[in-house]
């Protein structure tokens, strides 16, 4: 697996190779054969890899609330939304909200996240390879992997088992 440290470097080395990877998929892939592929890629990656010694998309991103998400969140640090809001928060143009700096601010120095079980389903779910419909997702399947090396290696994965090879013009 790439480093943390190493791997907006690399993606950027790839970027066009990923790019038309993913024209590869759109005019090759079957979108649920794909779906099942990220998911298989998803659950068997993660399963062996450490997020905490990465936490890149919780420093490249913040976490991005619901507002259905801030009583708990308000709760596990015993506030009330309102104060949580305020202290920890901005409201965001689509209402909801968002951690006020980037990397997040509920981001600790052990790679755990201040939320606990409370995370918001976008922060646990990143990078959203085991969510439907990925092919309609490409673009940010490749922009999330010049984040996480988890994703840069299940595109190398994929690109294996569709037998694409990339020729430099
Ligand atoms: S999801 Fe990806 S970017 Fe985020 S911590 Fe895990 S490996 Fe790193
Ligand atoms: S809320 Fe937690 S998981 Fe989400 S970006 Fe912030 S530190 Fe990471």
């Amino acid at each position: 697996m790439v480093s943390p440290n190493e791997i907006a470097a690399l993606a950027a080395k790839k970027e066009k190779e990923n790019y038309t990877f993913r024209t590869y998929l759109k005019s090759h892939a079957d979108p649920k054969k794909l779906d099942r592929q990220f998911l298989k890629l998803h659950r068997e990656l993660f399963a062996k890899y450490d997020c905490n010694a990465c936490r890149n998309c919780c420093k490249r991103y913040c976490g991005n609330l619901s507002e259905e998400d801030l009583p708990g969140c308000a709760e596990s640090f015993g506030m009330t939304p309102e104060e949580f809001k305020t202290k920890y928060l901005h409201k965001c143009e689509d209402s909801t909200y968002n951690a006020i700096h980037t990397p997040c601010d509920f981001l600790q120095e052990d790679g755990s996240c201040m939320l606990g079980d409370q995370k918001p389903d976008s922060c646990a779910d990143f990078p959203y390879t085991a969510r439907p419909d990925r092919i309609g997702s490409l673009y940010s399947i490749i922009e999330f992997a010049a984040v996480c090396p988890v994703l840069y290696e299940m595109l190398e994965r994929l690109k294996k088992e569709y037998g694409f090879v990339y020729r430099r013009r």
